[in-house]
């Protein structure tokens, strides 16, 4: 019995570099209750790979164009 399950191959995020997580930056305009804006950070699951660290290489890119 065999179930041949065509995983796609998959590369390093090249957003996270496999982290799966990347962090954003927030920008915290001045308003009435800051005096000065600032950029805060945090941490979230990367928007390229959605956390995997790993994301599909597109089938163009395997088949050699000769
Ligand atoms: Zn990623």
């Amino acid at each position: 019995m065999t179930s041949s399950t065509m995983k796609s191959p998959t590369d390093t995020c090249p957003v996270c570099i496999g982290d799966g997580q990347i962090e954003y930056e927030i920008n915290k305009p001045q308003s009435f209750t800051r005096d000065i804006g600032y950029i805060d950070t945090k941490w979230d699951k990367c928007y390229a790979c959605d956390g995997t660290g790993e994301v599909e290489i597109p089938r163009y890119l395997l088949t050699s164009t000769e």
